[in-house]
């Protein structure tokens, strides 16, 4: 039987509940417990597939297929597990299953609410996650902040999981923000006293509070939040803003939270083996020689849009004893005459360039011109998913003359050297044409990318509609541009890399969900080991 940790939050958005939940999951996993994770987000897109990364940053994709929520990265990347669809669920998605079972008439004329069927959904969700994920512990981050009105529901949801469960086998944990006023030189616990409270108008009290602050927590602080807020003095955690996300779970365990956790469960408390952590913990805080790394992409600064990447070439760089420093490059700009000369500038002072996935014509040429610099002067490259496919496409202009060489995504053109598949073809408007999730990859080989991962056959991430056209194959392997990994099924192209080149390697595929911090993934250890022979 699983036991559940809730986690909501307070006073205002933005304060890390993904964080506090990944923490919260790393400590009880490296207890040696089984811990499950999901979130659910009160919004109502079905998912975050179609959304904005100005919205909503990065979409990540787990192995079945998923389009998630990018704090499932988080999840997956502290606890180092595999997470699926299950994990992450929405008011939009609750609704779309309610409302075609209204309409297959599964309600037998009944009339359809909020409570029961809304709250009776979720729960089902999250009951279902449990035994899915066969967790000891399940954990469940709550989306949005207490006090919103899309995010009612979830409590009571929540609420009735504890009722049915026992207080013994559910742990509410608030996270909330403690204001600093300069003016005054003083921290405030008002607002989350006043969070607290809402939390309660949904019959809610919690268990352990998280007071997250940009300055010192006392203990004054956190003894005003144990009295009005009824919480014992040991059970309420500051939550400092620290250097690195991966020091949190450390200091949520100097305050001893694992073992808060298992006496509350009444289960035997094991102390979490956080030794590898620590370990890299120390390679983040220590004074590593720097390495500079382009990152080419349209969503120029926005960190969070490309947060799996920005993470794997991190702790690529930290295996290799050197801290990334992180180039952005704006691939609008870089096709723009008169606003690439920073651009440039920029990819002459990097040792590696890597191109990032997207979709649409918007900073296209910019990333072919990346390319082309990373070949011709040999510069080490990562192309991922639309990177691969800029790569082909540069690499037929180019080197093998194919003036017009383009991706139908783009352009109609007469030599479509990425394409669709003829099934594809067929499928009228955009949905259901996707290659989403885990597809195998036999590599070549010999090849840098085997030599890399040390394997012949991975199982990689895939979020993408279009493919590498095989009239081509020949032409372009002749020309140097060799296909390492391919599918052993579909024959589709996975993996190409430059033959005469230090390390030219470009994926279909999106290696970044895979990578883990002390873990980090063979392509991006080998776009830095490259990077750092430089
Ligand atoms: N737009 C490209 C495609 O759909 C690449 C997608 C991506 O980079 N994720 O095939």
């Amino acid at each position: 039987m699983a036991r559940y940790i809730f986690v909501t939050g307070g006073v205002c958005s933005g304060l890390g509940k993904g964080i506090a939940s990944s923490s919260i999951g790393m400590l009880l996993k490296s207890a040696g417990f089984k811990v499950g994770v999901m979130k659910l987000d009160p919004y109502l897109n079905v998912d975050p597939g179609t959304m904005s990364p100005y919205q909503h940053g990065e979409v990540f994709v787990t192995a079945d297929g998923a389009e998630t929520d990018l704090d499932l990265g988080h999840y997956e990347r502290f606890i180092d597990i595999e997470l699926g669809s299950f994990s992450s669920v929405s008011s939009g998605k609750i609704y779309k299953t309610i409302l075609e079972q209204e309409r297959r008439g599964d309600f037998l004329g009944k009339t359809v609410q909020v409570i029961p069927h809304i709250t009776d959904t979720i729960k089902k969700f999250i009951k279902e996650g449990a035994k899915l994920s066969k967790a000891d512990v399940m954990i469940c981050e709550i989306g949005g902040t207490v006090g919103d009105i899309e995010g009612e529901p979830y409590l009571e949801a929540i609420r009735q999981i504890h009722h049915e469960e026992g207080s013994k086998n559910v742990i509410f944990v608030h996270l909330v923000y403690l204001p600093y006023l300069a003016s005054s030189k003083e921290l405030k616990t008002k607002p989350a006293q006043a969070s607290v409270r809402e939390l309660r108008n949904s019959g809610i009290t919690p268990d352990i509070i998280l007071c997250r602050a940009d300055s010192k927590i006392k203990s004054e602080h956190t003894k005003k939040i144990s009295l009005f807020c009824d919480v014992d003095k040991k059970s309420v955690i500051p939550a400092p803003t620290v250097n690195s996300i991966y020091e949190v779970p450390l200091n949520f365990e100097k305050y001893n939270i694992t073992n808060l956790i298992c006496s509350h469960f009444n289960i035997k408390y094991k102390r979490p083996n956080l030794s590898k952590w620590k370990e890299f913990l120390a390679l983040i805080n220590s004074d590593l020689p720097k390495t500079d790394i382009a990152l080419v992409g349209k969503y120029n600064q926005l960190e969070d849009a490309y947060l799996s990447v920005v993470e794997a070439v991190k702790s690529a760089g930290y295996a290799n004893k050197t801290k990334i420093n992180i180039l952005w490059v704006d691939s609008e700009k870089l096709e723009d005459k008169k606003k690439q000369k920073e651009e440039l500038a920029k990819l002459k002072k990097a040792k590696g360039i890597i191109v990032m996935g997207g979709f649409g014509n918007r900073g296209i040429e910019g990333k072919i011109q990346a390319a082309k610099y990373a070949r011709e002067n040999k510069i080490p490259y990562l192309g991922i998913c639309l990177g691969m496919q800029i790569a082909v496409i540069e690499f037929a202009r180019n080197v093998l003359g194919i003036k017009d060489a383009n991706s139908l995504e783009f352009k109609k053109t007469k030599n479509p050297v990425i394409s669709l598949m003829e099934e594809q073809k067929k499928i009228k408007g955009l949905g259901g044409t996707m290659r989403l999730g885990n597809f195998e990859c036999i590599l070549k080989k010999g090849s840098k990318a085997q030599k890399a991962y040390k394997k012949d056959k991975v199982l990689e991430r895939h979020r993408h509609r279009f493919e590498f056209n095989s009239k081509y194959k020949e032409k372009i392997q002749k020309a140097g541009l060799e296909i390492v990994g391919i599918n052993p099924k579909t024959k589709l192209c996975e993996i190409v890399e430059l033959k005469d080149h230090p390390w030219f390697v470009a994926s279909q595929f999106h290696p970044e969900f895979k990578s883990r911090p002390t873990k980090p993934h063979p392509l991006f250890d080998g776009l830095i080991k490259a990077a750092v022979a430089k």
